[in-house]
């Protein structure tokens, strides 16, 4: 059993559904008096118990995150190269049995994209694709990331999981950071929600990011999607799983993404739906935990909840974002994975951010100094 999976083990101990079960409120106000947090305190963190306490935390978190980061947003856009897909995910909608117009980009194609994004003032590009072997193999991407590299000082990849060499070779090419979300760290509830294809395979999604570690990628993102199990464990795994990245890939930046699931296939209903209360009190509590871990959102949760998550902890943002192949150039000429929900352009964005007292950043990322971001 590797590392992973050993915490993912440990957290079914009656012990830790005890923490998580915590009532006492005196308990989570001693551990935000505690300068360091451990694995217990961060279960505490999360129990019912918090709750009553979630504007202390809210608070912690926020001077917790302004102490490290200062107040600089960093600003990002996905530039999705296909949605084929050869996956049976039943939360997605680019499953591979749902009908839908499907598109791969070519070399050229994916360029116009990165201009356009850049022409909005991005400079960082998240290159996202489903499971689609053909459409985003490792030399394609390698090309792509090279290429853009020309005009998009970061490029990152959020696509399947890699052997480790591969991800050697993207490191050579200039991928700046990995983003790989586990969706949920319940084998049993993965196997339900994962039934085919490449992604069934539990542990080696689960392993992905100690690959791209050892391979010097120099960002890992990490996440689980909220909705597909009860978030209080949930978040404990990636919590404890972020820490133990944090530990081994010390050169590397670690970051969490907070993808929520909102809208699904008409035949799947989310397991386990999410409120925005339960959002605030992941972020917040993470933040405690993890004071110099990244947190990212992305459009996915509407402008009004954007604005007020921000405070508690976020250090990135997407922007202007589109989730189908080819959709700056040509929108709607393609399925789209999920509905956007912050329709502000970049612009909007970043002015909104300075409105909030922030300080939006469109490059903090100089690749050839060659350390960790942000
Ligand atoms: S979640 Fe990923 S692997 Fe699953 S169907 Fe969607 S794009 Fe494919």
């Amino acid at each position: 059993m590797n590392r992973i999976e050993e915490i993912v083990d440990q957290t079914q101990s009656s012990d830790w559904e005890r923490l998580l079960k915590n009532r006492d409120e005196a308990l989570v106000r001693k551990i935000l008096s505690r300068p360091r947090k451990d694995a217990r305190d961060l279960a505490l963190l999360l129990s019912p118990a918090a709750d009553n306490t979630l504007e202390e935390i809210a608070r912690y978190a926020h001077r917790v995150t302004v102490k490290r980061f200062g107040r600089v947003m960093q600003l990002y856009a996905p530039l999705y190269i296909s949605n084929f897909c050869v996956g049976g995910c039943p939360y997605c909608g680019f499953r591979s049995d749902r009908s839908a117009q499907r598109r791969r980009l070519t070399i050229e194609e994916v360029l116009q994209e990165g201009g356009l994004l850049t022409q909005s003032g991005m400079r960082h590009i998240l290159l996202v694709s489903g499971e689609d072997p053909k459409g985003a193999s490792v030399a394609f991407l390698a090309e792509a990331v090279t290429k853009l590299k020309q005009i998009a000082p970061s490029v990152s990849i959020e696509v399947p999981p890699l052997k480790e060499a591969d991800y050697k070779t993207l490191a050579t090419a200039g991928v700046d950071g990995v983003t790989l979300y586990q969706e949920t760290y319940d084998p049993i509830r993965y196997a339900a929600c994962h039934p085919s294809g490449p992604k069934s395979d539990y542990t080696y999604r689960l392993t992905a990011l100690d690959r791209a570690g050892r391979a010097g990628i120099p960002k890992l993102t990490l996440g689980a999607l909220w909705g597909l199990g009860p978030w209080r464990l949930e978040a404990l795994r990636l919590g404890l799983h972020a820490m133990a990245l944090e530990r081994h890939y010390w050169r590397s930046h670690i970051a969490l993404g907070m993808p929520r699931l909102k809208q699904v296939p008409n035949d799947f209903s989310i397991p386990y739906p999410m409120d925005d209360r339960s959002l605030v009190h992941v972020i917040a509590a993470l933040r405690a935990f993890l004071p110099d871990a990244g947190l990212v959102l992305s459009t996915r949760e509407p402008p009004a909840l954007r604005d007020k998550l921000v405070p508690l902890g976020i250090t990135q943002v997407s922007a202007g974002s589109k989730t189908e192949p080819g959709g700056y150039a040509a929108p709607g000429a393609a399925t789209d994975q999920f509905e956007v929900s912050d329709h502000r352009t970049p612009a909007e964005v970043a002015d909104r951010l300075q409105r909030l007292g922030y300080d939006p950043v469109w490059k903090d990322w100089e690749p050839t100094f060659g350390g960790m971001a942000p």
